[in-house]
Parts: structure tokens; C-alpha cells; sequence
């Protein structure tokens, strides 16, 4: 689904020599090269304050110990996404509960939030699935009239750019109380290793994010609350500055490779291409289809015979998952779950890959 291989081979020396320096230095652990890439990546965003920590599950962990959520609190987010997202909520024994998503963006309805709205609501966790923004203003504005605080889940999502109706723009984990991000491998903006961060234009909130990541600790060895060890080291931070420097590109390459299959399946009755949204650009950290009349398992196997691999995220809606069963009415979700078709997505599809791809696919679907 990715190819990490060629993205390397293309930017070995400068990566190499970066890690090396961090080897030479000795200097693993809150090196320079963390600080770095913290206040680089918030330049990019244009965010006040980014905290680096071990991974985009711990950031969200964080953001919710940071925000002093309480167990028993209720935090409304997506039936459609990846587990960590509720796995967290539950883990800090709070309440997760799942609402269904939109047809057309796979991301957070924003009626299904009004309704699941109650005393105990505390929070509303909007992913941004795929690569595109959930609505933020509608979000904003509920919680704002029900004093909730809004976590963005933007590990898929870097870069993607939100335009509100008086035309401001703000990137994706820029808009809401805390943002939450993962350098995963695979992800968009991806490390050597784990990886993730925490963006806030909140200084307050900044400075607890940074005591819970680290122990707990409002200075050397003095302990103020139960925290986390949760750091990004210096050597995958040291990579990161390399490939922030190439994301725009990174990005770039992904939406071309898009606008490709985009164009090849235009207008056929047995699929439908992602849905562009009006109000956020997406980064496409998947290309994902949507099936008509087509088995699914077939065509991917068809696809495995010649090579081309294809993933369906996320073949079971949360509400159904063991660990996370809830009572409820997640149509759009469960249709979604059972039609839906990831195609390799990655910044290294040249024109000979993705035209193979897309003529594998069109010759199943004849
Ligand atoms: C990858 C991902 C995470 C978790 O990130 P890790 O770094 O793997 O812990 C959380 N939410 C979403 C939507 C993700 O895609």
C-alpha cells in the first residue's frame, strides 16, 4: 500500500547524515533535533504550540488526561475509524459513544453528534478520516454552545487545509482545543519508528500537555499528577525535520496519483471515487472506493494475483468490535464497512504503476 523503500532511496544522504549526527551525539533523548522539529512543525501548520510524544494513541491519551477528563464522562466520536481513537476513551475509563458518519466525507455526522449530546458530554473527537477534514465549523459551534472540548484525530489528516465561510483557512489538528497526530511509518508525514505529537494555540493547555507526557513533573522530580512517559526520541525527530522539508511534495505527489484514478474511473456505474469536499483540501492518506454490485473479496484477490495490494479499512464499524459493542443505528457505517476498497496510496506511484492498477481494476469490473 506504500512503497517507504523508494521515498528513502530518494532523500538517503540527508536522512543518513542526520541520524548519524544524532548517534555521534549521543544525545537520544529531548536532543536538539526534537525541539527542532517541534517548533518546525509548528511554523508548517501555524499552530502555537507542538508537543512531540511517542505516538499518535498517546497523544490522544494525553490530550484527554490533559484536559482533565473525568471517569464517567461521555466523549462522542466516530463509529468509522481506526480503534485508538475510542480505545483511549475507554482506557482512561471514560465513555465512548460512537456516532455514525457521512455518506459522502466517511467523517462525523454532525446531526448524529447534536443528538448523542448529554449532560455528561464532555468532548467530541473528530477524525479526520482518510486525509480530509470532518466539518469543523458546525463542530465548533456545538461545542461551543454545550461548553465541549473539541480533540482532532489528524493522524491521517497532516497538511489537509480547512476553509471556514468567512473564507479563514486553518490546517487539520489546528482548529479545535487539542489536536492529535501520528508519525507512523505509513502515515503522511511518517518516522523510522513510532512517533506523534500534540498541537494546541492554547499556552495554558500546552504546559499540562507537556507535565502529563512527561511523569507528571512541573519540575525536575517534583510530581504534581499522575502523567505518562511518552517522548519522541531524538533520532526519529531527526528524520522528521528531513521529511517535513519534503511534505508539500509528499502531499503534491498523493493528490496527483488521486486525480489519476480519479480520471480512470470516472463515470463507472460499479464504483465511486472519493468525495472532494468543498470546504478541505484532502491529502489522500488513503484512496478509498466505494463498490456497487461488485464482490469485494474477488476483486482483491484478482488484485493480489497480479501484485497490487488492496485494504479495507475498516471492515468492522467499532460499535461491533468486542471490546467496544454499543447499542445504536450506524446505517452509513455499516454500509461503508461492507463496501469500501483502499488502493495503494503513497507519494512514490508513478504513471506505470497506477495506469496497471486502474486497467487491473476496470478489467475485474467489465
Ligand atoms: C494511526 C492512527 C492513530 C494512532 O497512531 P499510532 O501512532 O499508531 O498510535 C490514531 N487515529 C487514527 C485515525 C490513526 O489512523
Amino acid at each position: 500500500m506504500v512503497d517507504l523503500v523508494t521515498q528513502y532511496e530518494k532523500i538517503k544522504p540527508e536522512v543518513d547524515s542526520a541520524i548519524s549526527d544524532v548517534i555521534s551525539s549521543a544525545n537520544f533523548i529531548k536532543g536538539p533535533e526534537v525541539v527542532n522539529f517541534e517548533s518546525n512543525l509548528s511554523k508548517y501548520l501555524n499552530v502555537k504550540n507542538v508537543i512531540a510524544c511517542a505516538n499518535g494513541t498517546d497523544a490522544l491519551q494525553i490530550a484527554m488526561m490533559a484536559l482533565n477528563l473525568q471517569p464517567g464522562d461521555e466523549v462522542i466520536t466516530a463509529c468509522f475509524t481506526y480503534v485508538a481513537t475510542a480505545e483511549v476513551i475507554a482506557l482512561l475509563r471514560l465513555k465512548p459513544i460512537l456516532v455514525d458518519v457521512n455518506a459522502d466525507t466517511f467523517n462525523i455526522d454532525i446531526d448524529a453528534i447534536r443528538n448523542a449530546i448529554t449532560s455528561k458530554t464532555k468532548a467530541i473527537v473528530p477524525v479526520h478520516l482518510f486525509g480530509q477534514c470532518a466539518d469543523m465549523e458546525p463542530i465548533l459551534h456545538l461545542a461551543k454552545e454545550f461548553n465541549l472540548a473539541v480533540i482532532e484525530d489528524c493522524a491521517q489528516a497532516i497538511n489537509a487545509e480547512y476553509t471556514f465561510s468567512d473564507g479563514r483557512k486553518a490546517k487539520a489538528g489546528t482548529m479545535g482545543t487539542v489536536g492529535c497526530t501520528s508519525f507512523f511509518p505509513s502515515k503522511n508525514l511518517g518516522c523510522f519508528g513510532d512517533g506523534g505529537a500534540l498541537y494546541t494555540n492554547d499556552d495554558t493547555l500546552a504546559d499540562k500537555i507537556k507535565m502529563v507526557a512527561n511523569h507528571g513533573q512541573s519540575r525536575l522530580y517534583y510530581h504534581d499528577e499522575v502523567g505518562v512517559n511518552s517522548r519522541l526520541d531524538s533520532i526519529q525527530a531527526a528524520v522528521l525535520n528531513i521529511k517535513l522539508k519534503h511534505l508539500n511534495k509528499y502531499c503534491h505527489s498523493r493528490i496527483e496519483a488521486a486525480d489519476f484514478y480519479d480520471n480512470a474511473f470516472a463515470n463507472n456505474e460499479k464504483l465511486k471515487t472519493p468525495f472532494r469536499s468543498k470546504n478541505s483540501t484532502h491529502v489522500f492518506h488513503q484512496y478509498t472506493l466505494q463498490l456497487r454490485n461488485t464482490n469485494r473479496e474477488a476483486l482483491k484477490l484478482h488484485l493480489g494475483n497480479k501484485g497490487i495490494p488492496a485494504m479495507i479499512y475498516y471492515p468492522v464499524p467499532l460499535n461491533q468490535q468486542k471490546a467496544y459493542t454499543q447499542e445504536g443505528a450506524y446505517p452509513v457505517t455499516n454500509a461503508l464497512c461492507d463496501c469500501v476498497l483502499s488502493l495503494p496510496m503513497h507519494s512514490e506511484l508513478d504513471k506505470e504503476q497506477l495506469t496497471f492498477i486502474t486497467s487491473s481494476v476496470l478489467e475485474f469490473l467489465k
